[in-house]
């Protein structure tokens, strides 16, 4: 699934390499945006696709010029062809489009962007048709990490990771040979509410979740930091990208978030990769691929970076990050059960329909619904029905 790892040669094709940016409007695609323009002689956005956002879409298809954009839901079509008038811009709507548009030919390199399993037929759409994969869903790997792989085998496609602990975890190991990783440390910031005692997580309110102390990121992912979820994704999404089991991946937590993740070597030497958190560096890495093209991206000032801390992850407090382990050991279906019941609580914790604390009590819900699962529709009806059960789970759990 990675792309060859010895001492990178110079890339194939001819720039501009065609780009298409599937989730366009959320963070991660503003800022792969915001890459592309410094760039206009090496990339070229010909794609764009969102959920239902039309007003932002347009506005980004008025000044990138792509040839398509495409629009999930499909009662916007008409407002955003109406915005689009007379520009030329092929619009269309609908999850099929978006899935379509990920396998379209105009485009070398998709970036997976899309939040949630909303992203799995996407992604598995350009892993298909041999697209290098700039991959920020981490969530389409959690739920079908499998069928993700061996796609990308049949066609040749690379993933390239986004996530900036897994950017880190693939620049140390580019020209590593193979076998020789003892094990994976993903570093992780601990979230808003890491030095917060328990007993009053019950009052935790969605905008004191969504305050990450590092990062500006969407709301979803977001809270799947403040409750340590997103790091329990993230062992997930390493397990399926550089084939190492559970048992070999360790979390630190790591509040400063200028350590990304740390690769441990057989022979006890590590590698890390630093840097000021900021997603447009590993964003601009997946996109330059095996090159680097100098940005003026912050630099660290080591003199002022002050003490780096780390501790160990606390799952009493955080149980979530247990779970996706349990989840990644149970293997088959169960990390797509994972992620449904979770974006189910996430968004009736946000809705304000349950309490912080019952996130984790949903996800478990939502896990006694797995099963052996081997196919796409296989992991499509354990997500259904997890949803369902976290959907329908008592609440508050808290009092
Ligand atoms: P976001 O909520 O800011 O943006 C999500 C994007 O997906 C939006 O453009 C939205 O329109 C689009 N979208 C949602 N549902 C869709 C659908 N059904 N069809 C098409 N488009 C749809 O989220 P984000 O923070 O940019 O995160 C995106 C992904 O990147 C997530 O998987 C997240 O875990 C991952 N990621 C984000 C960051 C970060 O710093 N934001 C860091 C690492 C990984
Ligand atoms: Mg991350």
């Amino acid at each position: 699934m990675l792309p060859d790892l010895r001492p990178p040669a110079p890339r194939p094709g001819a720039d501009p390499r065609g780009v298409a940016v599937l989730g366009s409007t959320g963070s991660i695609g503003v800022q792969t945006l915001e890459v592309a323009a410094r760039f206009p002689d090496r990339l070229r956005v010909v794609s764009l696709a969102a959920g239902t956002r039309w007003e932002t879409l347009a506005e980004q298809a008025r000044a990138v010029r792509p040839e398509r954009v495409v629009i999930a839901d499909e009662s916007a079509y008409a407002s955003l062809r109406g915005a689009l008038a007379g520009t030329g811009i092929d619009v269309a709507a609908g999850a099929e489009a978006v899935r379509a548009l990920a396998e379209d030919s105009g485009a070398e390199i998709v970036v997976a962007a899309i939040v949630g399993a909303a992203g799995l037929r996407p992604t598995l759409a350009a892993a298909e048709s041999g697209k290098t994969i700039a991959l920020a869903n981490k969530e389409s790997l959690v739920v079908a990490g499998a069928l993700v792989r061996d796609a990308a085998a049949r066609s040749g496609a690379v993933v390239i990771p986004v996530d900036s602990e897994h950017s880190a975890l693939f620049q140390c190991l580019v020209g590593e040979p193979e076998g020789c990783v003892d094990r994976l440390v993903l570093t992780a910031s601990g979230g808003p509410f890491r030095e917060r005692p328990a007993s009053t997580f019950g009052a935790i309110t969605p905008a004191e979740a969504v305050a990450h102390p590092n990062w500006s990121m969407g709301a979803k992912i977001s809270v799947d930091s403040a409750t340590m979820m997103n790091k329990g994704l993230e062992v997930i999404e390493a397990h399926w990208l550089f084939d190492i089991p559970a048992d070999r991946i360790d979390v630190v937590v790591h509040p400063e978030s200028i350590i990304h993740s740390v690769v441990e070597f057989v022979d006890g030497s590590s590698k890390a990769q630093v840097g000021p958190p900021d997603m447009r560096v590993p964003i601009q890495v997946a996109l330059s691929f095996p090159d680097r093209w100098p940005a003026d991206h912050p630099r660290l000032d080591w003199t002022r970076t002050g003490p780096l801390t780390f501790e160990a992850a606390d799952t009493d407090r955080f149980p979530c990050l247990g779970l996706a382990y349990a989840a990644l050991r149970a293997d088959g279906s169960s990390p797509a059960a994972l992620n449904a019941a979770n974006e189910v609580a996430v968004a009736r914790f946000l809705d304000g329909s349950i309490r912080f604390p019952d996130v984790p009590r949903l996800v478990e819900a939502g896990l006694a619904v797995a099963r052996p699962a081997g196919t796409l529709d296989d992991l499509l009806a354990v997500d259904r029905d997890a949803r369902r059960a976290a959907s329908e789970a008592r609440a508050p759990y808290t009092v």
